[in-house]
């Protein structure tokens, strides 16, 4: 399909359904913009895709943005079941209910979140402890993980749990998909920074998985892991999809519309440090752009590393320059620190386009992107990825590589 059809295709979706029908709702609209082939371009027909290469899918976006005027963003609606569940689910579900499975992801019928993180494994993910024993049909699972996103209202847990303690750690994981709902799993909420219990530890007791719920098979879950970890990488370091687009561009109306008196010293430098910050934005832009044209189909590789640290590490950039152009307002946080659910947050990230809307969101945004350097991985582990498989540096000295995970010495 040419650029040309596909951008007719999503205007003959608008023609049948579109986001200001009265009474249409994302679900609906999502429904059937996946049905389309529209909602992961690069997916086989009958997945939500057209068996297109995946950059057609920024065309796809970029047309709905033109001639939508709500345009339903993934990473508000489903970013864990968007971002990392649905290719897992492509890659290895089996074919049974998985394309009923991808639609709920993508209409938002279906949250998903990432179980992998406990408390004494998070960089290393695979030296985790929670277990899951076999007993007939079922796996029973006993453990804990920590900072799972949206685990509170989520239907489907991608877990990775250990299955054999006798082989080397990476050797003995399994990968399952957990239904939230089942007895035994209990979430509890982890207040942040912003005010917000974005995130839970979750309790195992018990918990029956059917081992038909299995994705890979036993002993290989480190490989669905890495596949999941590429997809997280890679959705985290997207950057904006238009020029001058994203947090940078909310910095330039901050700073259009600032009342704080400077010199014209100060007001130079501050627009030399925005320009800068611009600068590097478009490169994480184009960069992204590239790397998007050069992967065919598939899943990422470890290059989504590059975008992940480069954005993150922006990003904060970006928010404290918003803050320093609000002057001694930026230090008030009218949002308050009380606990509360995302849901409000959603409101405010695609709220209103007025000064009032932007001023709250650099707060909330310069707390929030304090995240970003941690979630879906440190910027030190990324940048030990890029050296090592990337640049081909020598790899950091790992000496529980060759030791049954039972055996290996901890505090
Ligand atoms: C907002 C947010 C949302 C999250 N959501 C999820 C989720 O949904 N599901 C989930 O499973 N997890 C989630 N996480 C957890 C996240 O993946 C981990 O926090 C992260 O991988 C780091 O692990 P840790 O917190 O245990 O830190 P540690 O691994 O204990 O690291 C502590 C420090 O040591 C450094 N370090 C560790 N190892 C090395 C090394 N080999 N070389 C150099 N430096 C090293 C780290 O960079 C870090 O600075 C989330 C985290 C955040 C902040």
């Amino acid at each position: 399909m040419t650029e040309t059809e596909v951008r007719e295709r999503v205007r003959s979706l608008l023609q049948k359904i579109h986001p200001d029908d009265p009474g249409a709702t994302a679900v609906d609209f999502r429904g059937v913009q996946f049905d389309h082939g529209l909602a992961f371009a690069s997916y086989p027909e009958g997945l939500g895709g057209l068996g297109l290469s995946p950059k057609m899918q920024s065309i796809v976006n970029d047309e709905l943005q033109q001639n939508a005027k709500t345009f339903y963003e993934n990473l508000a609606i489903n970013p864990i079941g968007i971002g990392m569940g649905a290719p897992v689910l492509l890659t290895y579900g089996k074919d049974e209910g998985k394309r009923e499975m991808l639609r709920r992801i993508f209409t938002g019928e279906d949250i998903w979140c990432q179980l992998f993180s406990e408390p004494s494994a998070g960089s290393d993910v695979a030296g985790l402890s929670s277990r899951a024993v076999r007993n007939g049909d079922d796996w029973v699972v006993n453990g804990q993980k920590v900072w799972t996103t949206l685990a509170h209202v989520s239907k489907w847990g991608m877990l990775v749990t250990r299955t054999d303690p006798d082989v080397p750690k990476h050797d003995g994981l399994s990968y399952f998909l957990l239904d939230m709902e089942s007895p035994g799993v209990e979430c509890r909420p982890l207040y942040q920074i912003t005010g917000e219990a974005e995130f839970n530890e979750v309790f195992l007791n018990d918990v029956r998985i059917p081992h038909s719920r299995m994705l890979g098979e036993e002993g290989q879950g480190w490989r669905v892991a890495i596949t999941t970890l590429m997809n997280e990488r890679s959705a985290l370091g997207g950057g904006a999809s238009r020029k001058g687009g994203g947090p940078v561009s909310l910095l330039l109306k901050l700073l259009q519309e600032s009342k704080v008196s400077r010199s014209k010293v100060e007001q130079a430098l501050l627009e030399d440090r925005i320009t800068r910050l611009y600068i590097r934005a478009e490169m994480l832009r184009l960069t992204t752009l590239r790397a998007r044209a050069t992967q065919r189909s598939g899943n990422p590789g470890p290059e989504g590393s590059v975008g992940k640290v480069a954005q993150s590490e922006l990003y904060q950039q970006v928010w404290e320059t918003c803050i320093d152009v609000l002057g001694e307002d930026g230090l008030i946080y009218e949002l308050g620190y009380e606990l509360r659910r995302p849901g409000d947050i959603t409101s405010l990230r695609s709220g209103n386009d007025d000064d009032e809307t932007r001023r709250l969101q650099a707060k909330y945004q310069l707390l929030r992107s304090q995240a970003n350097t941690i979630e879906g991985g440190t910027s030190e582990i990324m940048r030990n990825i890029l050296g090592e498989r990337v640049l081909g540096l020598p790899g950091e000295p790992r000496v529980d590589k060759n030791i049954a995970w039972k055996d290996v010495p901890r505090g």
